[in-house]
């Protein structure tokens, strides 16, 4: 098998499994339990969350768990939104955000808020000139994620959290899952940052939601104690401490990581860029973790199923998305063709040069079969 889809979800690591699976026999006590069990593991949760806190830059009662980067993006820009109604309705975005990020927007949109999106310059990128242009005295958030998930557009998160720092009313949210463990991110200028675990060789279904101290969101979930106010639930112990560990473990050798895959991203594209029928949607502003591309004649759905029989796994647009139109592909290109013929290929430093190989031969092959089914058509 030849997995080239990372950017959808990572394989869990061995040793995040191994810490899930020692936890959840070991630590059999609520976490809100008096008894020394329960102590035993509100502790290990105590140790695992200072853990977490310090690799980001934060401080651990900044940390709320969440089930993913969905219900974390959900929690901040609704939660900020209920929290400062009486300020202002007024919140700034691009079109470039995942799927938990507009959909949250269009569900505010309906319940009485305004919503802008940011114009974007050729090479994707929000600058302070055209955000600037969009704020209000009723502006309430900007929420701009740091990498695109799709093409892989590296926003410049800390520029624009330096910007909006000088205006305290206005707050900054930035869906962080596609930057975490693959490019360098700042915390310092960012208020509310989200992330999933399943994108950095952790487990489906815990997430974070960093919440910088001064900023004060409404909770979305009520109800029984947890390590905050602002979700509710017995806090998933052996989760907690598999996040901590896979986030420990994917910011190890962080350099030479980013090197490896940067080196291969680039040997891809260079051979992508043969290819006639390609067109390269990533850019120099891309993350080397995901390369975006269309191709001419041939639909994305159909070329990822026929790599999927050779065993091949990449995907076309994000693995959430609804529309067989990319609107990111289509924010930057501005070409419905190419927005519509779309594939991703996502990578790791677990990727092997090999494999790129064997997947240009495959894909150069496809192409070929695939081509002369449409000219006979
Ligand atoms: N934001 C981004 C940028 C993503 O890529 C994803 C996952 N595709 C999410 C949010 C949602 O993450 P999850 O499905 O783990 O909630």
């Amino acid at each position: 098998m030849i997995y080239l889809d990372y950017a959808a979800t990572t394989p869990v690591n061995d040793a995040v499994l191994k810490t899930f699976s020692e936890v959840t026999k070991k630590f059999i006590g609520n976490p809100n339990s008096l008894h020394k069990l329960g102590i035993e593991s509100k502790e290990l949760i105590e140790a695992s969350t200072k853990q977490l806190a310090s690799l980001l830059g934060v401080k651990e009662k900044e940390v709320i768990y969440t089930s993913g980067a969905t219900e974390s993006n959900n929690t901040a820009i609704i939660g900020v939104a209920h929290k400062y109604s009486n300020r202002g309705k007024h919140i700034i975005t691009t079109r470039l955000e995942h799927s938990s990020v507009t959909a949250t927007m269009a569900y505010l949109q309906d319940n009485g808020y305004e919503i802008d999106f940011v114009d974007l310059d050729d090479h994707g990128l929000v600058t302070i000139e055209n955000l600037e242009k969009l704020i209000r005295d009723d502006t309430i958030l900007v929420s701009i994620g740091a990498v695109n998930s799709e093409i892989g557009i590296i926003q410049p998160i800390d520029k624009i959290g330096k910007y909006l720092k000088n205006n305290k009313k206005i707050i900054f949210h930035s869906d962080i899952t596609q930057a975490i463990g693959k490019i360098k991110i700042n915390l310092e200028d960012i208020d509310l940052a989200s992330f999933s675990a399943q994108k950095i060789y952790g487990l489906k279904g815990i997430g974070c939601l960093i919440k910088k101290d001064h900023i004060n969101i409404e909770p979305l979930i009520h109800g029984g104690k947890s390590t905050t106010v602002y979700r509710s639930g017995t806090p998933a112990t052996s989760l907690i401490a598999s996040i901590s560990k896979a986030l420990r473990l994917v910011l190890e050798d962080f350099n030479e990581k980013y090197q490896y895959v940067s080196d291969l991203s680039k040997y891809l594209k260079n051979q992508l860029e043969t290819i006639q029928e390609v067109h390269l949607n990533s850019n120099e502003y891309c993350s080397p973790y995901i390369i975006n591309i269309s191709i001419k004649n041939i639909k994305s759905e159909v070329m990822l199923h026929a790599l999927e029989q050779e065993n091949i796994y990449i995907s076309t647009q994000t693995a959430c998305s609804t529309s067989s139109t990319s609107i990111a592909v289509l924010a930057l290109t501005k070409n419905n063709d190419y927005a519509s013929h779309s594939l991703r290929i996502s990578l790791s430093h677990l990727t092997t040069k090999e494999e790129i190989d064997i997947f240009i031969e495959k894909f150069k092959n496809k192409l070929q079969e695939l081509n002369l089914v449409h000219e006979s058509n």
